[in-house]
Parts: C-alpha cells; structure tokens; sequence
C-alpha cells in the first residue's frame, strides 16, 4: 500500500458549524452523521460544553463538524463562555448548518438565532430535525413556518431525523456540495479531535444527567484522575488486558454529593455501570472504573479550574 493516499482532484473539505437552540438535535446529528458516539446528548438543555469537532470522511469529501453548545441567554460565567464558544464557531467555518425543529412551531429564540446568523456572510443550510416525531401530513405546514421565517435568505431546507437517520444521506450530500475544494485535513479513520480523556469523562457526565434528572442540572463536571492500560500480565486479577480509569466527579454542594452517590451508594454505581459500558464500546476493550464525587463551591466561577477541566478560555 501506498502512504500518499490517493484523493480525487475534486475532493472537497472543510469546517461546518452546527448552530441551534438548546436541546433542537446538534449532538445526536453530529453522532448519527459519523456514524459513532462522540458527543454526548440528553434531555437536559446544555449538555454540550465543549467546541467538539466531529469528522465524517466520505470517499468525495471531508466535512469537519463543529458541535457547539446551543445559543441561549448567559446567566452565569460558564453560561457566557457557552454562548461565545458558539459564536466564534459561526466565524471559523465554511458552512453553518442551522438546526430547527420540524416537531415545535418556529418560536423567538429561533428567530434571536437567524438574525444572528443573517449579519454574518457565511452560507446557511437548514436541518429540520426531529421530522419523526411530526404526521407526514403536517410536515409541510411546519416546513413552510420555518420557511417564512428565514425568507429572505433563501436558505434550502432539509428534512431530518438525527435519532432515526432518516434524510441523513441527502443531507451529508448537500454540506458536501457546499464545501470548497480541498485537501484531507484529518486522517480518514479519526472521527473526532478531543482527546480520549476528555470524550471518557464526558460518558461519565452523560449518566450523571441522565440519571439524576432535574435534580442536578448544570452543577457537575467530571475530571479524569487517571487512565492507565494494564497488562494481564501485570494484574493478580484479571486474565486480559484492560483499562483502569479513576475519575471525580464534581459538585457544587454538599446536598447534590448525596443524590450523586445515592441510598446505599446506587446511584453512583448505576452511573458507574452504564458508563463503563459505552467506555468499553470507546475504547474497545475491558474497563475498570472507580468514581470518587467531590463537593467544590463554585466551581463554574473560577476560571482556573475551567480551563483544567477543558473548557475553552478565550
Ligand atoms: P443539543 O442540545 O442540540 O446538542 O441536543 P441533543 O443532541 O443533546 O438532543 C436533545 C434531545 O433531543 C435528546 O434527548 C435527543 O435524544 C433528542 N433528539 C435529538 N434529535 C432527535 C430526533 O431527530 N428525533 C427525536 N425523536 N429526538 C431527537
Ligand atoms: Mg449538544
């Protein structure tokens, strides 16, 4: 084989940002376009903390996803890092692929979002996402809503399901079609750019919020203490190789360590389990986990350990 891979001379790449309102679908389409879980999703608006660049490499081209945490009103300073992480995606990329949802009418967040968008000169496409959870028969009347409401622009619409795939392919085609011609930027075979580390404690955060519901919503964060590979030949234990992973998990209060570790310590351990489960379909091999929770007031207020827990300081 070869090392210079051979690419077509019409090969296209290049960055596309997916912008929307909280909770419209961006991480669960940035998963289903490539095709493997990098960003984590769930029901609680805000999940997505980090600018995530998800890769999907096509044999025509290579598209560079930007999955960003939704455009809101800041209310505090992690609120406000979210909110300008966002905005400095839309003027990085090639293409903006403004999410909206088939499934609710157009509201007023939408319309803070295209107005923002409309000022800035970058092309826009639009995924109608959630498509599944509308009747075919009344598509049509929502597609049109969303139509007259980005009217002028003449940006084209896609219907979209980010859970079922449906509309994907159409979809993948169109960003394709809208990138510059270009070279590979990433190696085929890397889906996405943060590290290892970084994606395993965000599996962890996912179970935290999916676990614990409304009780402990943005006050969590999840540090990797340790990652180490273990040879069996190094374990008394156990007869394969495997990962030993110990993270913390942190809190703001004292009251939210209870609900985190739970009656008899099984929540901890029912967040542990699933966990580990999608760390071992990550990684692709056994793993050991260990979860410590930590009481650490305020921790979204201090900037040094933002930056330590890898949000972006700008
Ligand atoms: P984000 O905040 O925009 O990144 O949204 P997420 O990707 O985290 O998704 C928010 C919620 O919507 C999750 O519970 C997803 O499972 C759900 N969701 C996302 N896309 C679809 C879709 O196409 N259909 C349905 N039925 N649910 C979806
Ligand atoms: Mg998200």
């Amino acid at each position: 084989m070869s090392l210079i891979e051979q690419i077509p001379k019409d090969f296209r790449s290049g960055f596309v940002a997916l912008i929307g309102r909280p909770n419209v679908g961006k991480s669960t389409l940035v998963n289903q376009l490539v095709g493997e879980k990098v960003a984590i999703t769930s029901p609680v608006a805000q999940t997505t903390r980090n600018r995530l660049r998800a890769i999907l490499t096509t044999s025509s081209a290579q598209l560079v996803m930007v999955d960003t945490p939704g455009i809101h009103k800041p209310h505090h300073l992690l609120g406000e890092r979210l909110v300008q992480s966002a905005r400095l995606a839309i003027g990085e990329v090639d293409i903006v692929l403004l999410l909206l949802e088939a499934c609710c009418p157009p509201g007023r967040g939408d319309s803070f979002i295209i107005n923002l968008l409309v000022k800035q000169k970058v092309p826009v496409l639009v995924a109608l996402n959630k498509a599944d959870l509308v009747q075919d028969e009344d598509y049509l009347g929502r597609e049109e809503a969303y139509r007259l409401l980005v009217k002028d622009s003449g940006w084209p619409i896609y219907r979209c399901s980010a859970s079922t795939g449906e509309g994907c392919d159409v979809l993948i085609k169109a960003l394709e079609h809208s990138l510059p011609v270009g070279p590979k930027l990433y190696p085929s075979d890397m889906v996405s750019d943060q590290p290892e580390k970084v994606l395993l404690a965000e599996l962890i955060r996912e179970q935290v919020l999916l676990q614990t519901r409304e009780e402990i919503p943005h006050s969590v964060a999840v540090k990797i203490d340790r990652l180490e590979e273990i040879s069996a030949k190094q374990s008394k234990k156990k007869s394969k190789n495997y990962t030993a992973i110990l993270a913390t998990v942190l809190v703001e209060r004292k009251s939210q360590k209870g609900i985190v570790i739970g009656k008899g310590g099984m929540m901890l351990k029912s967040i542990g389990q699933r966990a580990r489960l999608q760390m071992q379909a990550l990684i692709d091999g056994p793993v050991y986990l260990e979860l410590f929770v930590k009481v650490v007031p305020d921790w979204r207020g201090k900037p040094a350990l933002l930056a330590e827990l890898g949000y972006e300081v700008h």
